[in-house]
């Protein structure tokens, strides 16, 4: 008997419609779309990272990126939340050894995944994290603040950094993948956003967290390894929520405009020239995103110099989230006034494409990174800029 593999480009293209019907109501009460996480987890996509040697199917990242395109254009909020999870569980499982093998079959038994590495006045530096690990018999005690948890009111499991200061007083980052405690976890601060409203990326605190050693993932003091090696899992995903916006935006603008007729020229707009121009700047926007993250995708990602790498996936990321922006920016424009209405789902768009520029890599160091590369500058020479 042969089984079929699940084509996950196609089941997002099942998925997304339906999602699009909520994502309004999510968007405007702040509610978080339970429905679209269960039946994500229902129809395996959820699994979908899951490598075969883990028992999985193992989606190929252009697979992910794909059907995370699609998803994000019927409700980025979704997308975004599930994001972290398919992506998070890749690169665990890239780690191999028992947190992949146990990671995975939680997964496969319906298991979501939320992570938290941003804490408050750390911010995108995500590996300096500030959460204390103190070692105790069995484990670990946790305290600190993280912001921004996507997907924590639907997580099953939290994914989370901290640091443990070792005998010369330097703190050694780490990551832990624990079931979602009963104690420990305080929610500090509900989202309430301007844009991906429906991501429950709730603020926590971590009071006397305790994890048992056994929930470590790799080993202490490996975190920036684990984000370097897997790095494209993380921004080659995070790109493709945004350019799945910037897609659905293009489409809506084309659709409407070759509806809408303005009586002066007793024509659609479609056929006035700067609707023509903007709409064709949009397109080329969107087609240069796409090469941009397709070469990302399809780059050598395991013989590679990891910070170069890193440094690539990086650059990806910052320059297609803000060609994505750019695209819904000039859609409103084409629009016009109308596209701001409540009514209107580009400025949802409007609102959620935004969110892009802001995750991480900060864009700054990005740009401060590639440009010492280029210029043959050395990356972490002190002190970081000469007067
Ligand atoms: C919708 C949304 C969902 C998110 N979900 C998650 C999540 O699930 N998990 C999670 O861990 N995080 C999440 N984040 C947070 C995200 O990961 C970033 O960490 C966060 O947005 C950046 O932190 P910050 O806003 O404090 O900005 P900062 O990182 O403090 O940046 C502020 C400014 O300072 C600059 N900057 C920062 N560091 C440096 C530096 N070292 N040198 C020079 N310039 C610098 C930046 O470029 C930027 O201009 C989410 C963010 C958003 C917007």
């Amino acid at each position: 008997m042969t089984t079929t593999r699940t084509d996950y480009v196609a089941l997002a293209h099942e998925l997304a419609p339906r999602f699009a019907e909520n994502a309004a109501r999510h968007d405007r009460d702040l509610s978080f779309p339970h429905e679209n996480m269960a039946e994500l987890v229902r129809t395996g996509y959820t699994a979908m990272t899951v490598p075969p040697e883990f028992g999985g199917e193992g989606a190929s990242l252009a697979e992910l990126c794909e059907a995370q395109q699609v998803l994000a254009g019927g409700c980025a909020s979704t997308a975004f939340a599930v994001n972290m999870h398919v992506h998070g569980l890749a690169m665990i499982a890239r780690l191999g050894g028992p947190s992949a093998e146990w990671a995975c079959e939680a997964v496969r038994d319906g298991a979501v995944i939320s992570g938290g590495f941003s804490e408050p006045g750390v911010g995108g530096n995500w590996w300096h994290p500030t959460t204390r690990a103190e070692e105790v018999e069995g484990g670990y005690v946790l305290n600190g603040r993280k912001g921004f948890f996507t997907g924590f009111p639907g997580a099953t499991h939290l994914f989370l950094s901290a640091a443990m200061m070792d005998d010369r007083g330097l703190p050694q980052p780490m990551a832990f993948l624990i079931p979602k405690p009963e104690k420990g976890v305080r929610v500090t601060a509900e989202w309430d956003a301007a844009g991906m409203r429906a991501t429950g990326s709730h603020s926590l605190a971590l009071e006397d967290l305790f994890i048992d050693a056994k929930w470590m993932v790799g080993e202490l003091g490996n975190l920036p390894l684990l984000f370097m090696s897997g790095v494209h899992w993380a921004w080659c995903s995070f790109a493709s929520c945004f350019v799945g916006i910037a897609r659905a935006a293009l489409d809506h603008v084309v659709r409407t405009q070759q509806q809408r007729v303005i009586s002066v020229i007793g024509k659609p707009n479609a056929h006035l020239p700067g609707i023509q121009f903007k709409v064709a700047e949009m397109a080329a926007k969107v087609a240069a995103a796409r090469a941009h993250l397709e070469a990302a995708i399809h780059a050598e990602h395991d013989d590679v110099d990891p910070l170069r790498h890193y440094i690539d996936m990086s650059v990806m990321k910052t320059t297609v989230t803000r060609l994505a922006h750019e695209v819904v920016t000039l859609g409103m424009q084409v629009q016009g006034g109308s596209g701001l209405a409540s009514s209107d789902p580009l400025q949802r768009m409007y609102r959620d494409v935004v969110a892009g520029l802001l995750v991480p890599p900060a864009t700054d160091v990005v740009l401060e990174w590639a440009g010492k590369l280029a210029l043959d500058v050395p990356i972490f020479a002190e002190p970081r800029w000469v007067g």
